[in-house]
């Protein structure tokens, strides 16, 4: 009830919400199979400036694809515009989807999911300790659970030894026995269909270009945790007229493991193109995946106290942190580039960290308040 009255006005203020059909642009006209439609769920997304705290001499701007709304932000939603039209066109009555115990993909697909009036199934992995417990409401755990997403939790060392796609397929089984018609949704949303939202985020920058008479860029530079995202990017800009390089920054798994599977998602859309020609991979798993250096979290606070950007500890601050550390060793790389930096959101996932950061963050006080300051009672008065 809540999703159809939330739709319907929300359609009323413009095409938010709104289910349109789909056609690729021109240069993307030849992979298949291409989408024919597509949900309006993100808006607000703007290119701003961004100086970076570097010796290497680089021009950068900023994609802010963490502002594509509040509950519902960050890079997931422009596979999920793609992901729910089909959900929808096929008939389905909720969706499934898997990801970390602070996965911004599953809260993403939650609201969405919420906003077009389906049901949702979320298969999160935390640790054998706390498998058993209530996951509490930090982070995006919170608002997972106010829009009554249903929650299955599973052990890292189940997630390891079934696996994600045989862990939805369960779930699906279950729910096909209750009558439901369940539309699974892949980790992170990256699969061949997702791949489009940056497919489409490369058309939006390559028409923000041309109607504002910006340089071209020479690179881009983005995290990368499931491979959808670059994927897209990769392809958009090797197909279009923008052209620049992709860099991605891994937070969790080796170069090696993403340019395989990018290669998958790249033939699934019948590209002859090779993963890599079009992307450049490097490792900026650190500690580990969600796991974070004092030096990577105090990075996060510097860029924030001096720029106003909040990038997450996760993804994108483990990738800018990762790119100024390679401008400082290949300084001949970088220079006189012009680089935009993709923003992917994730900012639910600060609340997580909020122990670790406590030392590094802003000071406060108690206001100084002398007696002589007049109180609303008349005392304090100074004569
Ligand atoms: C999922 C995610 C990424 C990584 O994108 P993939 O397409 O999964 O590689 C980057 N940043 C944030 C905030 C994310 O949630």
């Amino acid at each position: 009830m809540a999703g159809v009255s939330a739709a319907s006005a929300a359609g009323k203020i413009g095409s938010f919400l709104s289910k349109r059909p789909y056609a690729p642009p021109s240069w993307a006209s030849h992979l298949s199979p291409a989408p024919s439609q597509t949900f309006s769920l993100g808006h607000g997304r703007v290119v701003c400036l961004w100086s970076l705290a570097s010796d290497t001499r680089v021009w950068g701007k900023l994609q802010r694809d963490d502002i594509s709304g509040m509950q519902l932000s960050g890079n997931k939603v422009r596979k999920l515009e793609f992901l729910m039209a089909d959900a929808v066109a096929q008939g389905a009555d909720c969706v499934i989807t898997v990801g970390g115990i602070q996965s911004n993909h599953c809260r993403a697909t939650a609201v969405a999911a919420k906003y077009i009036n389906l049901d949702c199934y979320l298969i999160l992995r935390t640790s054998k300790l706390l498998v058993d417990k209530d996951p509490g409401l930090v982070g995006n755990l919170l608002v997972e659970r106010l829009v009554g997403a249903h929650i299955d939790l599973v052990s890292k060392e189940e997630y390891g030894k079934i696996g994600s796609v045989a862990l939805a397929d369960l779930l699906k089984k279950k729910l096909l026995e209750e009558g439901r018609k369940p539309y699974v949704i892949p980790v992170g949303g990256s699969n061949s269909l997702g791949t489009w939202g940056y497919i489409e985020a490369i058309r939006e920058i390559e028409h923000q270009i041309q109607i504002s008479g910006d340089v071209q860029f020479d690179d881009i530079v983005v995290a990368c945790g499931s491979g959808g995202t670059i994927a897209g990017l990769a392809l958009g800009s090797k197909l279009s007229s923008l052209k620049a390089k992709v860099h991605a920054f891994s937070v969790c798994d080796d170069p090696g493991y993403f340019h395989s599977y990018v290669q998958d998602l790249i033939d699934g859309l019948h590209s002859d193109l090779r993963s890599h020609d079009l992307v450049n991979i490097e490792n900026a798993k650190g500690l580990g995946y969600a796991m974070n250096t004092a030096e990577e979290l105090k990075f996060v606070k510097d860029i924030a106290t001096a720029t106003g950007i909040v990038l997450d500890p996760v993804y994108s601050g483990k990738a800018a942190y990762g790119m100024l550390k390679d401008m400082g060793a290949n300084p001949a790389k970088w220079e006189g580039r012009k680089i935009l930096f993709v923003h992917t959101g994730g900012l639910l996932g600060l609340y997580d960290k909020v122990d670790e950061l406590s030392s590094l963050s802003g000071s406060w006080r108690r206001m100084d308040l002398e007696e002589s300051v007049p109180r609303k009672d008349g005392t304090g008065k100074m004569f």
